[in-house]
């Protein structure tokens, strides 16, 4: 949405289009927390401080000019939101900001602890609706991206609505279609977060870089059901109060595996995922394979008063913090790798742009939290803008047989009945609980070399044979089976990655590779689908 803003001020006409209903089914929508800047507004900050904080996160491989655009722009564009109606928290006349870990100021804002992602959501939504050059069109799976002599022309997609195919002619091309946690079994994504982006990219001729770093958060919610509320919430709650940790016998256990909790937020993210993950395999995880985070021994005015309207929400879900603990473990959260870009957002490709966390590069290994919502602002707004100015000189030769491959391939797809009885959705599930187990939050080559034989087993052999039903309207099976095709080729591309890296740095942690190898101080560039990866250094400034 920041990106056709930014497009349609610098003067281009754009289709903002999104597989469900424009600006309601990613990432953003769902995120709780805070966005983080330096605007200095809570204590002296700039954005040199937060580019250093960024990077020490990114172990050594983030690129540096991209991670110096996201800490150099995020003011701007947080106070531009603020113009267009984000009512960030404030106090006593300045905007309010929270630390978190990894970040040395108090540099985070935020709406509220529940409305932050969908208060920028609305704002966007808003400031869309009020731009006539800006045509939005919802419910439209984006299933190729059209190129020719390395030019972006345009894309095709499907109609979900009518089950027609729809193709667009556009002189440039933003992919901004988030990330790739619904690859994982367990995940804090929604529905559409299936890695769709960074298959179309390498589909387009396009490179992607560090697929292997998933960032795996260590207490995501597990049960009781939460519903309308972030998976990823109980971190503050950590941070601000000192929730236990305990196993499935109510023991303390992160001590046990070199952490130091004991009711304070010390353990590192890799060290608290490691140990609970441990206890469950050794039988001591709670009744949904996870531990137990427990507030009880805080009392309950401490509790509201800290966090107020989220006990109430959280009462409304029958959770009751101070009689029941909740069970949380790790789960996939966010994807530091992805698509490669310059600085203009631009892509190996001519007219292709990526932007939000598409985008692969700026956080290197490890992402601080609150750096995702300002990169898709940044990012978002850089994409809009290079791509307006490169269609000022751009003249584009379309031709309808640019398309027609793309368009026989869905009619002989919609009209092919299946003798078998495996379902995309079946096959989905497969590959989420394959990347659970084999490509998770601590990795093994054995286990990666055989998800990756599999995930090529159903390339080659099962992804022809799926059933999909000939029906026009909502035909979710035909949806389900294009995004399948784009998450093999994605998962295999993180699994390939991380099988390449042959160390364990930030977020990739492989068991048979324990220690940070300086050898591996580089990045890695996969080109096309199947191909081994080269490495580059990273991109350093100054
Ligand atoms: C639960 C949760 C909490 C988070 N909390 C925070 C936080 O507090 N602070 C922070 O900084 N970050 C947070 N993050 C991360 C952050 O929200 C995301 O990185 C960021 O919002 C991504 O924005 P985006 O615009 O790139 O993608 P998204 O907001 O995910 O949007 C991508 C859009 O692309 C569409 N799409 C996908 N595939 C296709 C296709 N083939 N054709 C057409 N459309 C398609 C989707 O429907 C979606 O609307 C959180 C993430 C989650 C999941």
């Amino acid at each position: 949405m920041y990106a056709a803003i930014a497009a349609a001020r610098h003067g281009a006409s754009v289709i903002l289009l999104d597989k469900s209903l424009i600006g309601r089914g990613g990432a953003t929508v769902m995120a709780q927390m805070t966005v983080a800047a330096a605007i200095g507004q809570q204590e002296p900050d700039d954005w040199t401080i937060h580019l250093a904080d960024t990077l020490q996160a990114g172990r050594g491989l983030c690129n540096e000019e991209l991670s110096a655009l996201l800490c150099r722009e995020g003011p701007k564009r947080i106070l531009e939101m603020e113009q267009w109606g984000t009512r960030w928290a404030r106090e006593n006349g300045h905007i309010k900001q929270e630390t978190a870990p990894g970040h040395s100021r108090r540099r985070c804002c935020y709406v509220d602890f529940l409305n932050t992602g969908p208060a920028v959501a609305a704002t966007l939504r808003r400031k869309v609706g009020e731009i006539s050059e800006i045509r939005r069109i919802s419910n439209v799976t984006i299933i190729e991206l059209v190129t020719k002599d390395d030019r972006a022309l345009g894309a095709v997609g499907v109609n979900l609505n009518d089950g027609e195919i729809v193709t667009f002619q556009a002189k440039a091309v933003i992919l901004a279609a988030g990330g790739l946690t619904k690859l994982y079994a367990r995940n804090s994504a929604s529905a559409n977060m299936g890695g769709e982006a960074y298959a179309l990219a390498l589909w387009a001729g396009a490179e992607l870089v560090d697929m292997e770093f998933v960032q795996f958060f260590p207490i995501g919610h597990l049960a009781p059901r939460l519903v309308g509320m972030d998976p990823i919430m109980w971190d503050p709650f950590r941070y601000k109060l000192g929730g236990k940790l305990l196993n499935g016998h109510f023991e303390e256990f992160v001590d046990r595996y070199g952490g130091t909790d004991f009711g304070q937020y010390t353990a590192t993210r890799d060290v608290a995922s490691y140990s609970i993950l441990k206890e469950v395999e050794a039988g001591c995880g709670t009744p949904h394979g996870g531990a137990y985070l427990d507030f009880r021994h805080i009392p309950e005015i401490q509790l509201r008063t800290a966090f107020g309207p989220v006990i109430d929400r959280l009462l409304l879900n029958g959770i009751d913090l101070a009689k029941t603990p909740v069970e949380v473990g790790p789960m996939a959260h966010y994807h530091m790798g992805g698509v490669r870009v310059n600085s203009d957002m631009e892509t190996a490709v001519n007219g292709l742009y990526a932007a939000g966390e598409a985008v692969g590069g700026a956080h290197g290994a490890n992402r601080l939290s609150g750096n995702a919502i300002t990169e898709a602002f940044v990012f978002g707004e850089r994409a809009g803008t290079h791509a307006a100015d490169n269609i000022k000189k751009t003249k584009v030769n379309w031709q309808s047989k640019l398309v027609e491959a793309a368009v026989e391939r869905l009619k002989a797809l919609r009209a092919r009945r299946s003798k078998r009885d495996v379902t995309a959705a079946a096959l989905q599930a497969e590959l989420q609980n394959l990347m659970w187990e084999k490509a998770g939050p601590f990795r093994t080559g054995e286990k990666l070399a055989a998800a990756l034989a599999r995930i090529q087993q159903i390339q080659k052999d099962e992804l022809s044979n799926v059933s999909v039903t000939d029906e026009t309207s909502y035909n979710l099976d035909l949806q389900e089976w294009f995004e399948l095709r784009a998450m093999l080729t994605t998962a295999a591309a993180v699994v390939r990655s991380a099988l390449a890296r042959n160390e364990s740095r930030g977020a990739h942690q492989r068991e048979d590779f324990p220690d940070t190898d300086p050898g591996f101080l580089k990045n890695q560039v996969l080109k096309r689908e199947g191909d081994v990866a080269r490495w580059t250094a990273p991109l350093k400034i100054g």
